[in-house]
């Protein structure tokens, strides 16, 4: 897909201070991003993590504590009895099956007929008390998107922490043997894939391919689809930037890749997400950010209001450009 011919940035210290998002939108003949139609609610259960990996730009981890109560897990379920629109709940964290009331919030999305995503881990299957959930997983049919960042056990291990690859391999080769990945089952397993360094991810369909041919080969295991994902310049990613010297000429990267095609599909003008606390954001990467809805919107999901969340004017920052750089970037992976 060709980028849109904005100017090239050549001098990378000009770049975060004097081009906007929003201007570049504006430049590219875009109004201010609107909202669309919500049909998503991404539901992030906490901070806590089994996992510290490299480019986490929710900064979990075992030390967190931040965790969703039964109490707000409520009132998104009457937010969702109130918006029959919303077909997915999209389940984040952290590892939100850390949670303890992960399981309540997926059997009752599932009485209300909602397709639900697991953002999947892996390795917490073999956190104490979690071995269970493959099999939970599978009798509620829920999807699962499970990180795996390269097919090498050492590039894995690198960003995500030492073990780790061969521990996801066993979870995938389980999950396979329930039927996930699997023609006909209606269980679906995708990946992501994420760069390891500061660059924008390479072909999201030749990837695949790439990670079909040699998942199966190397291991027996088979998926439906793999979606690339742009690392965020926010949080540890943003720390590791910083401290190798490659901020500026990663957001140059970003902002010289921006591709005009991907403003219609951007992630946030068909979700909300709501944080562990309850309050809503126009995505995950706002919340982290912890820059709050337009404050004419309802911030919080006990005062969820469909009529009122359509067509908001959406929060950007410098930070968007990673969803609109190359082929675009989304939880659903590559966007043009
Ligand atoms: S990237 Fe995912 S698995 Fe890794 S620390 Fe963050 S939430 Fe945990
Ligand atoms: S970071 Fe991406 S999804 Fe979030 S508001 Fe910006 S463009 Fe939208």
């Amino acid at each position: 897909m060709p980028h849109s011919p904005i100017p090239l940035v050549s001098s990378p210290s000009l770049t975060l201070q004097t081009l906007s998002f929003e201007d570049t939108l504006a430049t590219q003949g875009h109004g201010p991003l609107t909202a669309k139609s919500i049909s998503t609610l991404q539901v992030n259960m906490g901070k806590v993590c089994n996992q510290t990996c490299h480019h986490c730009h929710v900064d979990a981890g075992p030390q967190r504590t931040e965790s969703m109560t039964k109490a707000t897990i409520d009132q998104i379920l009457a937010a969702l009895d109130q918006a029959p629109e919303i077909s997915t709940v999209d389940i984040t964290g952290g590892a939100p099956e850390m949670n303890p009331h992960f399981e309540y919030l997926v059997r009752q999305c599932r009485v209300r007929d909602r397709n639900v995503i697991d953002r999947c881990n892996l390795t917490v299957f073999y956190v104490k008390g979690k071995s269970h959930l493959p099999e939970f997983l599978a009798e509620h049919e829920v999807e699962i998107i499970a990180s795996l960042p390269c097919y090498l056990e050492a590039n894995v291990d690198q960003q995500r922490g030492k073990g780790v690859f061969n521990r996801s391999i066993t979870a995938l080769q389980t999950l396979n043997n329930l039927g996930y990945g699997k023609e006909g089952t209606g269980l679906r397993l995708h990946l992501v894939y994420n760069p390891l360094g500061p660059s924008l991810p390479p072909s999201q369909r030749d990837l695949e391919q790439n990670y079909k041919e040699e998942l199966m080969s190397r291991y027996g295991i088979q998926f439906n689809r793999l979606l690339t994902i742009t690392n965020m310049p926010i949080s540890r990613f943003l720390d590791d930037l910083r401290e190798s010297g490659q901020i500026d000429s990663y957001y140059t990267l970003l902002v010289n890749s921006f591709n005009n095609a991907t403003v219609e599909d951007l992630m946030c003008r068909s979700l909300i997400s709501v944080g562990w606390d309850g309050r809503l954001f126009d995505c995950d990467f706002n919340q982290m950010l912890e820059l709050p809805l337009q404050n004419n919107s309802p911030q919080w999901i006990g005062d969820f209001n469909t009529a009122t969340l359509e067509d908001r004017r959406i929060v950007v920052g410098s930070h968007c450009f990673g969803c609109t750089a190359g082929s675009g970037s989304s939880c659903g992976g590559a966007i043009a």
